[in-house]
C-alpha cells in the first residue's frame, strides 16, 4: 500500500455536492481514504474573474501505481462533467496528486510532487492539517515549513 495526498478543488454548481461525489467515487475505485482536511473557500488562482473555489486535501492509501491513480482521478473528473475549456478556468472538480509517498516523477503527463504546490495556500494549509511533518522530497522541507515560507514571502 502507498500513501498519497490528493488535492481537490471545485468552483461550479453545487460545489459541496461535487466534493461529496468525488470522495465517494474515490472510495468506489478501491482507494482508501484515510483522512480528509477541512474545506476552505478560496479566491480563484491564476484566472481571477470566476467564482470562488472550495479546496481541500485527502490522504489516501492505495495499491495503484501513480499513473493508475492519475487515470482513476481523471476518470472521476470526467464522470463529474468536468470539461476542460481553458487552463485554470472554472471546473466542477479538479483532482491533483500532490505527493505519492516520496516518489519523484517527471513525466509529460505526471509531475509529482505537484509542480506548483509550494506556492499555493489552498494546498499547503489543508496538507498541514493532515501531516504537517511530511517532507517534500525535492525541496527537503516539511509542509509546515513550506506553508510558513509562503506566508513570509507575501509580507
Ligand atoms: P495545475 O496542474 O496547475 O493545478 P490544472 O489542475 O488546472 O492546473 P489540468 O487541466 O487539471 O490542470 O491538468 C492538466 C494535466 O496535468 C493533466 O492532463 C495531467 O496529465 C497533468 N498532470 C501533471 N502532473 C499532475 C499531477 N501531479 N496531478 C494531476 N495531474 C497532473
Ligand atoms: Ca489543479
Ligand atoms: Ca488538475
Amino acid at each position: 500500500m502507498h500513501v498519497a495526498y490528493i488535492a481537490f478543488g471545485t468552483n461550479m454548481g453545487d460545489k459541496r455536492r461535487y466534493i461529496r461525489e468525488a470522495l465517494k467515487k474515490i472510495k468506489d475505485k478501491g482507494i482508501n481514504i484515510i483522512k480528509v482536511s477541512s474545506i476552505y473557500e478560496t479566491e480563484p488562482y491564476g484566472v481571477l474573474e470566476q467564482d470562488n473555489f472550495l479546496n481541500g486535501v485527502v490522504q489516501v492509501e492505495t495499491d495503484l501505481s501513480p499513473e493508475m491513480l492519475l487515470e482513476s482521478l481523471m476518470s472521476i473528473e470526467k464522470e463529474l462533467d468536468r470539461v476542460r475549456i481553458k487552463k485554470w478556468g472554472p471546473r466542477t472538480i479538479d483532482l491533483d496528486i500532490i505527493f505519492y509517498e516520496d516518489f519523484i516523477i517527471n513525466k509529460e503527463n505526471l509531475v509529482v510532487p505537484h509542480k506548483d504546490m509550494e506556492n499555493r495556500d489552498f494546498v499547503l494549509k489543508p496538507l498541514c492539517e493532515l501531516d504537517e511533518n511530511f517532507i517534500h522530497p525535492t525541496l527537503k522541507k516539511s509542509v509546515k515549513k513550506l506553508y510558513e515560507d509562503l506566508q513570509n514571502k507575501k509580507l
